[in-house]
């Protein structure tokens, strides 16, 4: 295992007191591990806006980690995008992973950027680059954005995030790890060299991610489907199926040289601290060499 490994954890802003319980008990497991950053997603069409910057404040308040603030364009003029930026800095945030974000009608209905807006992730991340010198990441898609008629396009729009600005894309979640190593073929071929950093899903509800997994465009292999197969009533069989899917993804990904993991946490620490574990990564000692 490499000595560079790197690893980060992405949560969601929670809406209730039990779920905010559940988070700050998954970040007092995970922040040990000693994750390059946390991330704190924005909800669809801005409606976290208040919640994300109260939980990325607190996650700085109270521990040392580096954290990262999802931010969107949608449904937000630039004043206002420029306003939550400042209010980041201030707060101290240093990285914001910069998003379109997806239609306020919901994903597959047509995106629209809004009136007086930034129009695409590229101008927020060259917005925030340019207001206050954040560090930014940008998202990708191994299995291309379900709008995008092709990868060029694609790719051409990768491209269009790194000379705004962007050191780092994180990948939407896949589970075949060919697809990735595909993309990043091609996206090395363009001349982009930032890190790609894959973005690793464990499943633990089956028929919820089957449904994200549609809207997202990302495929689920058949031999996964037929894995969770009559599990629906079994959650302690179906969660170690699920370590063991992402457990492999992970050692492929790790045996082909990869060398930061972005783990969708879903606000829950065991799956994402097991997995960091067995890539070499120990509390507050740094990395295993096995
Ligand atoms: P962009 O890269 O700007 O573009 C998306 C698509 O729009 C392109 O693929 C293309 O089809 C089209 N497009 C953009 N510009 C042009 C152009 N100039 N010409 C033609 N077509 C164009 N969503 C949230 O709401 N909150 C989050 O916190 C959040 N976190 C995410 C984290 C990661 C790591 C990822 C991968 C996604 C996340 N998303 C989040 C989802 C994301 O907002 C959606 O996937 C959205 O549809 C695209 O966002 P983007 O930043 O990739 O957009």
């Amino acid at each position: 295992m490499s000595d560079k490994l790197k690893i980060s954890f992405e949560f969601f802003p929670p809406k209730t007191e039990k779920m905010s319980e559940q988070l700050w008990s998954a970040i007092e497991q995970l922040v040990p591990l000693g994750p390059d950053f946390v991330s704190v997603t924005y909800g669809a069409g801005g409606s976290t806006r208040d919640r994300t910057h109260q939980t990325v404040s607190r996650i700085i308040e109270e521990t040392h980690v580096p954290v990262a603030a999802h931010l969107t364009t949608v449904n937000a003029t630039k004043d206002e995008i420029n306003q939550v930026l400042d209010d980041y800095w201030n707060a101290g945030v240093r990285h914001i992973v910069a998003l379109r974000g997806d239609p306020p009608g919901g994903v597959g209905e047509k995106f629209e950027a809004t009136e007086g807006g930034y129009y695409n992730a590229a101008e927020l991340a060259k917005a925030a680059t340019d207001r206050h010198g954040f560090e930014v990441s940008v998202g990708c898609y191994p299995e291309k954005h379900p709008e995008s008629p092709d990868f060029a396009l694609d790719i051409e729009l990768l491209k269009q995030k790194v000379d705004a600005g962007a050191t780092r894309a994180i990948t939407q979640f896949f589970f075949d790890n060919d697809c990735y190593f595909r993309y990043v073929d091609m996206v090395r071929k363009a001349g982009i060299t930032i890190p790609i950093v894959p973005g690793i899903m464990p499943v633990n509800n089956f028929g919820a991610l089957t449904r994200m997994a549609g809207l997202c465009g990302a495929t689920i292999p058949g031999r996964i489907g037929r894995m969770f197969e009559n599990l629906d009533d079994d959650p302690e069989t179906r969660e170690l199926v699920a370590a063991t899917l992402a457990a492999e993804q992970c050692l492929d990904l790790a045996e082909h040289g990869i060398e930061h993991f972005h783990f969708y946490t879903l606000n829950r620490a065991k799956m994402a601290y097991a997995l960091s574990h067995m890539l070499g990564v120990r509390p507050n000692s740094g990395n295993s060499q096995d």
